[in-house]
């Protein structure tokens, strides 16, 4: 049987008859579209339309598809060596990605804990905050979050996921049970009420004593809703945080590497967490590849501890090849003036999405960084939608009620005029004017 060369019709059933997708039944019915090539912007199709890219393969690529230096990255290093066990060896492509990160960071991150994916940085986050009290003779096994947050679908990621709209129910008993307050209602531009305070302080302050760390995503939270939130929030949970010693971990595994307009999603706060998760846009799109950053004080606190080491260690961490791609990839952000890039994008899509208010169906539109979100007023089909984005050569992939974009941040306005348009055009389509 050949490998290679299915005509399209034969690879959609194949993989329908053996291929599992995210969150999708295996009989899934959902439409599929065979992928051939991307480039920049643009993922081509077998049956020959060229999609703009909406989506960034979920928040993950920045300069754009096959982009020659990228590529050159990964070429020069599989040349040199593929990968190497990281317990007992180093290499430059993880030392220079090391260094670069603690560049970027908040001033205090200093040490960088390598793994594969964003699930598992958020693992070894909460291990370190728990691991961080062992050493000082505390038993603390709690994590304090805010309702309606995403950090990933690993066992210990998924408890500190939403307890309502994550997948709680289908896990109850097994995931470990931890401390929610609502999310912050005051949004990114809003007025700050400090009502909107009251009940993460009263959680915090009632489980102090039992809260190994505060979790969250700083400013955006993703996969939970696209809730852009006040930085004030934050600034206060870093206060009280502080205050009682407990580590604060920021989930900038979405919002990293520029995506809401600054560095890290924190900055807008102007706060430092104590460990913070990098993930997706960390290998731009290339290969998988995470990061988990902390403090001095973190480190040194669970390594003279009783343990004495930490204990994670992936096999393939600190992957070269992903390793030299990421290094190549932060470089190009500043080479390109990222902050220009997402200044325009958010320009251009705050213009482009603004006609969709007038749209019967849509609660909100709403544009922070290079992330512009629909939110419909009731969840969206789906079934129904992708097949016209793809005739109208765009991919979006929207979820619940919401039709959003996340554009790489090589887009043009041509581009994203289209992607907005499309947009606009799909809802009228289906829904109707107000
Ligand atoms: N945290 C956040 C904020 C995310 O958005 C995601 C992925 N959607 C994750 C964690 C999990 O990352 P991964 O899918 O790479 O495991």
């Amino acid at each position: 049987m050949p490998i290679t060369n299915y005509s399209h019709d034969q690879l959609i059933e194949l993989d329908r008859r053996h291929i599992w997708h995210p969150y999708s039944s295996i009989e899934n019915d959902n439409p599929l579209f065979a992928v051939v090539s991307a480039e920049g912007a643009y993922i081509q199709l077998q049956t020959g339309e060229r999609l703009i890219d909406g989506m960034s393969s979920w928040w993950s690529t920045l300069h754009g598809y096959n982009h020659p230096q990228l590529n050159r990255a990964v070429e020069d290093q599989l040349k040199k060596m593929a990968h190497v066990m990281f317990g007992g060896f180093t290499h430059e492509p993880a030392v220079k990605l090391a260094k670069q990160l603690v560049d970027i960071s908040p001033a205090k991150l200093k040490r960088v804990f390598f793994s594969d994916s964003g699930s598992v940085a958020v693992e070894v986050a909460m291990k370190m905050a728990i691991q961080f009290w062992q050493s000082q003779g505390q038993n603390r096994q709690k994590f304090l979050t805010i309702e309606k947050g995403y950090h990933g679908d690993t066992f210990a990621a998924m408890s500190v996921c939403d307890p309502v709209t994550g997948m709680h129910h289908m896990y109850t008993g097994v995931l470990m049970e931890q401390l929610f307050t609502p999310q912050p209602r005051c949004r990114f531009y809003d007025a700050w009420s400090d009502e909107d305070f009251n009940s993460f302080e009263s959680k915090f302050l009632a489980h102090q004593a039992d809260i190994a760390a505060v979790i969250l995503e700083p400013i955006v939270q993703g996969t939970g809703g696209m809730h852009f939130y006040s930085p004030t929030f934050l600034k206060k949970v870093r206060a009280l945080t502080s205050a009682f010693g407990v580590p604060l971990i920021a989930d900038e595994i979405a919002t990293g590497m520029g995506r809401t307009g600054r560095m890290f999603a924190c900055e807008h706060a102007d706060v430092e967490p104590d460990i913070m998760c990098l993930g997706k846009t960390l290998s731009a799109g290339y290969i998988t590849l995470a990061a988990t950053l902390c403090s001095d004080d973190i480190a040194t606190t669970i390594c003279d501890g009783k343990a004495g080491v930490f204990m994670h260690g992936p096999t393939f961490m600190a992957n070269p090849l992903a390793c030299s791609v990421a290094s190549k990839s932060i470089a190009l952000l500043f080479e390109n003036d990222w902050q220009l890039q997402v200044k325009h994008i958010e320009n251009w899509l705050n213009s482009g999405l603004a006609p969709c208010k007038q749209l019967k169906g849509v609660a909100d539109v709403r544009v922070l960084g290079s992330i512009g979100v629909v939110e419909m007023d009731s969840p969206v089909d789906l079934k129904l939608l992708q097949p016209e984005f793809v005739k109208r050569g765009i991919w979006l992939r929207p979820f619940g009620k919401l039709i959003y974009m996340i554009p790489p941040y090589i887009i043009n306005k041509d581009e994203i005029d289209k992607l907005c348009a499309g947009v606009y055009e799909v809802i009228d389509r289906t829904y109707g004017h107000a």
